[in-house]
């Protein structure tokens, strides 16, 4: 029951106006089951193991059954996709409701894979079991790592075949979020036209995220900073750790600053700002390189719905936002460039540290050199590839020594800061590949244990992580992710 389990929901999202949501029946599944679990999760949330692992909790994961308090919805949102405005929505998944949490935190705990929605447009609202564990293995991995993302507390196969180019195992993904407000939510709001509507949506917004700036002069404006702020310090994050997001449609971008919808993302190895994963990705809108770029788009699109609510003279509006806008490129490089010190055992700022790091990564490029074990070989001091090797780098090498001489700080934190700073362990996508097939082609989830047993950890250095911090074999054929 509820109280044993330890469900404590409110559904504040539901008091919204009815336009931003459709209230949904249950698509329930014929044997679901519960394949993993997230533990600690569950802890932070004030939930009850043990009742988790009933029968009646993997009936709620898949959605056969509501828990008491709970409101089963599906959200409205808009978004760009690929530059192209759509409407859209929750097309296969439903919000059951938020769980306060006992440290009274409020979380959304959201069904993914759930089945049809009214804005399932022609999808059959459903998930297959790879893509699924695929987000819990990635999103745990990012908690891990220190960026601000969704959660995935469960995972359970439906014993339902889908039918995508073949026919998959279905499975549905608890996901648990800051909250599923997007920059396409807002783009909503604003492209049906009712400024009390909108007015709403961004109260709530603010009230749920961003409380310190109700009683601001213009709370609007205020938010459109903090979501700048916020947004900034998550994408400088993923450049910092190689992580490729791969779908940054304004749809798949928070207004909390968590890292949502792992679709088609991956990890970069080689350095290489053109790096593209994503199987649609033709044009690599969403490389690497360009995500940066992209935020700030996205951005100025979240900024455009709220012209609205920013000044009743809307050139007075496109004003204010402009100005605000143009500020995030210096908060992504600020963060970035704190972010790059600390990966270099740097604790002060000198002008020049932006061109030691161009230069250093210029030399990766160059050799093709992995992102992630560059970082670590200098962290650990243990440098053996050939980028190594070269003139080139024996000279940068004396510029990054005698920059650290010029530092108060000793030579220790400086390498206890990049200890903490560079992982030695990422989600590398040969290893996500193997838990995954032995997991779904095998029911064999011990791989996928302990790789997100690794992946728990990544800053620690010693031990027996070396096997995870393999490069995968040479292979003719480049990784390819799909959505
Ligand atoms: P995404 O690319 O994951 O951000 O999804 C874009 C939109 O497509 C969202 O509105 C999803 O809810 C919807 N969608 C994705 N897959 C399905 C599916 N199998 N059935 C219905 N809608 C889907
Ligand atoms: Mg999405
Ligand atoms: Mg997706």
């Amino acid at each position: 029951n509820n109280n044993q389990t330890g469900w404590n929901f409110d559904n504040s999202y539901a008091r919204l106006p009815e336009a931003f949501f459709s209230s949904l029946s249950l698509n329930p599944v014929g044997s679901p089951e519960t394949v993993i679990l997230n533990q600690s999760l569950a802890e932070d949330l004030g939930l009850n193991i043990a009742e988790l692992q009933s029968e009646q909790s993997t009936a709620v994961f898949a959605g056969n059954s509501v828990p008491e308090g709970a409101f089963p919805l599906a959200q409205a949102y808009a978004g760009h996709q690929f530059g192209h405005f759509t409407m859209l929505g929750d097309g296969r998944a439903l919000l059951i409701g938020e769980q306060i949490t006992p440290e009274g935190e409020r979380v959304d705990i959201q069904l993914k894979g759930s089945g049809r929605t009214p804005y399932s447009r022609g999808g059959d609202g459903r998930a297959a079991l790879g893509p699924m564990l695929r987000e819990y293995i990635i999103s745990e991995a990012m908690h891990a790592l220190g960026i601000p993302t969704t959660r995935s507390l469960a995972v359970v196969a439906t014993g339902e075949p889908i039918r995508r180019e073949t026919i998959l195992p279905g499975a549905i993904l608890t996901r648990v979020a800051a909250s599923h407000l997007r920059v396409g939510t807002f783009q909503y709001g604003a492209g049906k036209g009712d400024i009390e509507d909108l007015r709403a949506l961004a109260d709530y917004a603010i009230q749920r995220h961003y409380p310190h700036i109700v009683g601001d002069d213009n709370r609007y404006l205020s938010l459109l900073n903090e979501v700048i702020k916020v947004q900034a310090a998550l994408i400088a994050k993923w450049q910092l750790v190689g992580f490729i997001h791969g779908v940054m449609n304004t749809d798949n971008m928070t207004v909390s600053g968590e890292t949502i919808d792992y679709g088609p993302c991956a990890f970069m190895n080689e350095y290489d700002p053109e790096t593209v994963f994503s199987s649609i990705d033709t044009q690599g809108r969403y490389a690497y390189g360009n995500q940066p770029g992209i935020g700030g788009w996205n951005l100025a699109r979240f900024a455009e719905s709220l012209l609205p609510l920013l000044d009743e003279n809307q050139d007075k509006a496109v004003e204010l936002a402009q100005e605000a806008i143009t500020k995030y490129p210096e908060l992504f490089k600020e963060n970035w460039l704190s972010g790059m010190r600390a990966k270099l055992g740097i604790f002060n700022k000198e002008e020049q540290d932006e061109a030691l790091f161009e230069e250093l990564l210029g030399m990766m490029q160059k050799h093709q050199a992995d992102f992630t074990n560059t970082f670590r070989a200098l962290t650990m001091d243990k440098q053996e590839e050939a980028i190594f090797k070269s003139e080139e780098y024996k000279q940068w090498h004396k510029k990054w020594q005698e920059r650290l001489d010029r530092q108060e700080d000793s030579k220790e934190s400086s390498q206890e800061l990049m200890h903490t700073s560079n992982p030695a362990v990422i989600p590398r996508n040969h290893r996500v590949e193997e838990a995954l097939e032995a997991a779904v082609n095998e029911g064999d989830y011990s791989v996928m244990e302990r790789l997100l047993d690794v992946l728990s950890d990544p800053y620690a250095h010693s031990g027996d992580k070396e096997e995870y911090c393999k490069l995968p074999a040479p292979s003719s054929l480049p990784y390819r992710t799909y959505c």
